[in-house]
């Protein structure tokens, strides 16, 4: 087994991440790559809970804007969504070879087992990936305040946020290309610049619980397994 810096983490990937660049639905390619990706950090020995999102289906609030759907009816959709994406990553996964179970926090009872805190503790202890789904079970916030919750309730060492970009920059590096990179940030420094890395409500649970943040690049190969390794690899988020 490799050395690893970390027993227990808990990994968010937003629906963006199972779909082709500004893409809906779910793309096969994707799919296997975060697999393989995920393969290699299970094989350490890590104990790895996922928090997949939903936005490549529906984000309540985009919804609401654009339609006559109630914005509490189009956040129970956008969790409905989470779940369909996390079928996706279980059928992946296990394919893969990993063991896995889907956990959700909203009872679809054909085809996933519902969020039980302790029965999902035994599952990580067993070494089975556990796949979040349906975010927190609550309308009104996101699959980030979910990684957050969840990570603490699960009391994973550290969670990991999966982007688009290699961390956090000063501004969006797609749009800004003199943008300043961070290695590292503190908890209040994210929230005294107001940088849109997570829900405030998300940093604030993982700064009560000290519960460090990395934001980095899934999709560079490799990326994952340094940061396991504890390896410089994109930005942390922590109390110093
Ligand atoms: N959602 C919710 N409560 C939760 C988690 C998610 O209401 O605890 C809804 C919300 O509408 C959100 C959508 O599900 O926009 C999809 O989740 P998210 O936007 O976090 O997905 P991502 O952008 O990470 O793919």
């Amino acid at each position: 087994m490799a050395d690893r810096k970390y027993k227990r983490v808990l990994l968010k990937i937003s629906g963006e991440g199972l779909c082709r660049k500004g893409g809906f639905g779910i793309d096969g390619e994707q799919l296997d790559k975060i697999a393989g990706e995920l393969k290699s950090v299970v094989e350490t020995g890590v104990q790895l809970a996922l928090v997949v999102g939903g936005g490549n289906f529906i984000r309540g609030n985009e919804l609401a804007e654009q339609s006559h759907i109630p914005r509490a009816t189009g956040h129970y959709m956008g969790m409905l969504g989470t779940v369909i994406n996390a079928l996706a990553v279980q059928e992946t996964l296990e394919r893969f070879g990993l063991e896995t179970r889907v956990q959700s926090a909203i009872a679809v009872d054909r085809v996933c087992e519902k969020f039980i805190r302790r029965r999902a503790i035994r599952h990580l202890e067993k070494n089975r990936v556990v796949i979040l789904a349906g975010g927190t079970g609550n309308p009104f916030v996101t699959t980030d305040s979910c990684a957050a919750l969840r990570g603490t309730e699960l009391a994973v060492d550290i969670v990991m946020k999966a982007t688009k970009v290699d961390g956090v920059y000063s501004a969006d590096p797609e749009t800004s290309p003199g943008a300043e990179f961070y290695p590292k940030l503190t908890y209040n420094e994210v929230i005294d610049r107001r940088l849109k890395i997570m829900d405030l409500s998300a940093i604030d649970l993982c700064q009560q619980s000290n519960l460090p943040i990395l934001v980095f690049k899934l999709g560079t190969p490799g990326n994952m397994l340094k940061a396991i390794q504890g390896r410089q690899v994109g930005t942390l988020i922590s109390a110093k």
